[in-house]
């Protein structure tokens, strides 16, 4: 059989379950599988490709059948235990290496750093920088420390979770924190019920972690620096108003690509 009509044979079994991108994602598994899509494809290749088209049928990502996803055009592993990359946060990074353009050296953290496509974005392309990732899941923390070194990026990983206690300031706070509501969470489409609850659980209201981040990690953050943090789409005004009673000011949300309230922007006084 030939690369291109197992294609076709992945892409329609996945179109029959209802995926909107079958031809894509037929197209990444044989790539994964065979290393092309042009060429005779083996009795065990053809095995494998259909072992990892019955996972994609059962709702796990295709992100994680891949072992590898692509963000901010870098190579980032990802798999069970890792929250998977997502385009949206993209623009966390251009507001992030934006501000970090204004003066040198600048010191950056990264709470909840995940896969830490933040972080190793923002220390790739940032120059006289120096970056700080925190994770408190012991497996997202292996796969931050492969993305540094996959990435040959220098960032410091921590292990440590938002309660944690570190010495020092920053010039710039960024973080993607888990904002969905809890209840809301069982609702959402298969793909996520395979990703971890930890990275998406921002408590009863979604917005736990931004109480902590404004309340407590403001005060490691240096006068005039930065939070920059990721918000689901209708989050802007609650979030604006966390970060406003502690204090932060020059308030603003960033929208994303698609168009949707995104960021969250604080200045930190003392
Ligand atoms: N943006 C993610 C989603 O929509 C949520 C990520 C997060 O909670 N930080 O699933």
């Amino acid at each position: 059989m030939t690369a291109n009509r197992l294609t076709k044979l992945l892409a329609s079994e996945l179109a029959k379950s209802g995926n909107k991108s079958a031809v894509f994602e037929a197209k990444q598994l044989v790539q994964h599988v065979c290393g092309s899509i042009f060429c005779e494809i083996t009795d065990q290749q053809l095995e494998f490709a259909l072992m990892l088209c019955t996972k994609r049928l059962s709702g796990e990502p295709l992100q994680y059948l891949l072992h590898e996803w692509e963000f901010y055009s870098l190579p980032f592993k990802v798999g069970p235990g890792v929250l998977i990359p997502r385009a949206d946060t993209e623009i966390l990074v251009d507001s992030a290496l934006e501000f970090l353009k204004t003066k040198k050296p600048l010191s950056v953290v990264d709470l909840c750093s995940g896969s830490g496509c933040i972080a190793v974005s923002i220390a790739k392309n940032a120059t006289d920088c120096s970056v700080t990732a925190i994770e408190k899941s012991p497996d997202a923390f292996e796969y931050l420390k492969r993305n540094i070194a996959l990435n040959k990026v220098d960032v410091q990983p921590i292990l440590g979770d938002i309660t944690t206690e570190i010495n020092g300031t920053f010039d710039l706070l960024v973080s993607n924190p888990p904002y969905i509501k809890s209840n809301i969470i069982p609702s959402l489409q298969p793909e996520i019920q395979h990703e971890p609850r930890v990275a998406l659980d921002g408590g009863e209201d979604g917005l736990f972690f931004y109480r902590i981040i404004a309340d407590k990690w403001s005060h490691h953050v240096k006068n005039s620096g930065k939070i920059m943090v990721e918000i689901g789409s209708d989050q802007s005004d609650e979030v604006s108003r966390i970060f406003a009673s502690a204090g932060l000011t020059k308030i603003k949300t960033i929208k994303d690509y698609s168009g949707n309230d995104r960021v969250i922007i604080g200045t930190v006084n003392l």
